[in-house]
């Protein structure tokens, strides 16, 4: 077995990315830790690291331009306005959408709470008056109707709808995941009582990516709302949401490679125009009296209160620089770098990985298990070599459950990250044995 110890190097397989620029891009990467050890940083799927454009973007709206959007009538006002709507049209851009269908919230976890919310406000006495009758009753659903997940979402596509359900009356149903990692589709429940079909792109923990066309065609052909947490795919592969075919599409800011404390919900115009507001207040009105409101159009609808700007236009950055890297590009390099880490650990009887043996299905992230080693302790190892990974369950209890495992590690990878980063995880995690033997 090769070994790519230069971080320059191309597999045969990869990359049009240029590694070692793009590696400058990135301030943090040239740091060390653990006493003078180069940062090797494989929890990018918790949380990539940024690179200067969407830092310089952040610091430049705060320096220049800083002021509450969509409401003073001064230049600055004109100004942030300006740049937070720019910003985004390139997040729009990014994945094939129109920029009024892109909602910014906090997080991925606030989009999804954004689409249960709204939908167990559609239930509230004329909450959908003057909607198309087609649409209301697509939005209406209560007892005797199904919600499908599946058992690998990560938990902020889970809970949710558990609450959702509480609230509603509605059941939850979920799709079983095989041994392998993988759905069983064949034991999907979804029927002519599913309302919803809510379920991850990609895996964040054993990085499996779903049949997203398979699974839509199911929901669509019940008339089935699909909801696509897409977290861990848009900072890996080509997302484009007229291909995806789905209703809504839910991610965070800061896995890829964008500012914390952003993310979008994406939505059908018009699901979004008749979903009925999450968080009311000021900005998503159209008139007030002391009586009653009116709210205004998507996506300000969605956008009370004085939104998260600068972090809106550091996202921004961050979509121009991975359109900018390719997203065909990016992906090529994250299948390279699963394909070799999955070849590296192969090597190694005593690692179990989780998750599909075929690198083609798979992205993101490696999780794996050591018999009778805690991954804490694994992660301890590779700390003390310099190597950041994320030890637990990951934010997915019963994916580990139905993998009979009850927690993992998992390195997680980003367009930063190079093969020789590779090799210097699995060398430090050669010491587990030594440590534990
Ligand atoms: N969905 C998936 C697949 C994730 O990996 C994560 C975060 O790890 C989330 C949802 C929640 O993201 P956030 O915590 O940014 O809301």
């Amino acid at each position: 077995m090769t070994t790519h110890a230069d971080p320059g190097v191309a597999t045969p397989d990869a990359t049009a990315l240029d590694l070692s620029t793009i590696r400058a891009d990135f301030p943090i990467l040239a740091r060390t830790v653990r006493d003078g050890k180069p940062l090797v940083y494989l929890d990018s799927g918790a949380t990539s690291q940024k690179p200067r454009v969407v830092i310089d973007a952040e610091r430049d709206f705060y320096e220049q331009h800083n002021a509450a959007v969509h409401r003073g009538a001064h230049q600055l006002a004109e100004e942030a306005t300006d740049a937070f709507e720019s910003a985004r049209a390139q997040v729009a851009a990014l994945i094939g959408a129109a920029p009024d269908d892109v909602v910014f919230t906090k997080n991925a976890t606030e989009s999804l709470n954004l689409v249960t919310y709204g939908l167990s406000n559609a239930l509230a006495p004329g909450a959908l008056d003057g909607v198309d009758p087609a649409i209301a009753d697509r939005l209406r659903i209560g007892p005797g109707d199904e919600v499908c997940i599946t058992e690998m979402e990560h938990h902020a596509n889970l809970v949710p709808w558990q609450e959702f359900c509480r609230r509603t009356g509605a059941t939850l149903r979920w799709i079983p995941v095989l041994p392998d990692g993988t759905l069983d589709l064949a034991a999907a429940p979804i029927g002519e009582r599913t309302k919803v079909l809510a379920f991850t792109h990609v895996s964040n923990v054993v990085g499996t990516i779903n049949p997203v066309a398979e699974l839509v065609a199911r929901a669509r052909a019940v008339g089935a709302l699909s909801v696509l947490d897409a977290c861990q795919s848009v900072p890996h592969l080509p997302v484009d949401v007229t291909d995806l075919g789905v209703d809504f599409l839910a991610f965070s800011g800061h896995k890829m490679l964008g500012p914390s404390g952003i993310g979008v919900l994406w939505g059908r115009p018009e699901l979004l125009a008749a979903l009925p507001p999450f968080l009311t207040g000021g900005s998503m009105i159209e008139l007030v009296t002391m009586e009653k409101s009116t709210y205004a159009a998507p996506p300000q609808r969605f956008e009370a209160g004085v939104p998260m700007a600068a972090q809106a236009v550091g996202l921004g950055a961050a979509s121009q620089y991975l359109a900018g890297l390719g997203m065909d590009n990016v992906a090529a390099h994250d299948r390279a770098l699963v394909t070799y880490t999955l070849e590296r650990l192969a090597e190694r009887p005593w690692v179990r990985v989780l998750g599909p043996t075929d690198p083609q299905i798979r992205c993101g992230a490696v999780a794996f298990t050591i018999e009778g080693v805690h991954p804490h302790d694994v992660g301890q190892i590779l700390d003390d070599a310099g190597v950041a990974v994320r030890t637990g369950h990951h934010c997915a209890w019963p994916l580990h459950r139905a993998l009979k495992v009850p927690a993992s590690t998992r390195a997680s990878f980003a367009p930063y990250t190079t093969f020789a980063e590779i090799d210097a995880f699995v060398d430090a995690l050669d010491r587990v044995p030594v440590v534990f033997g």
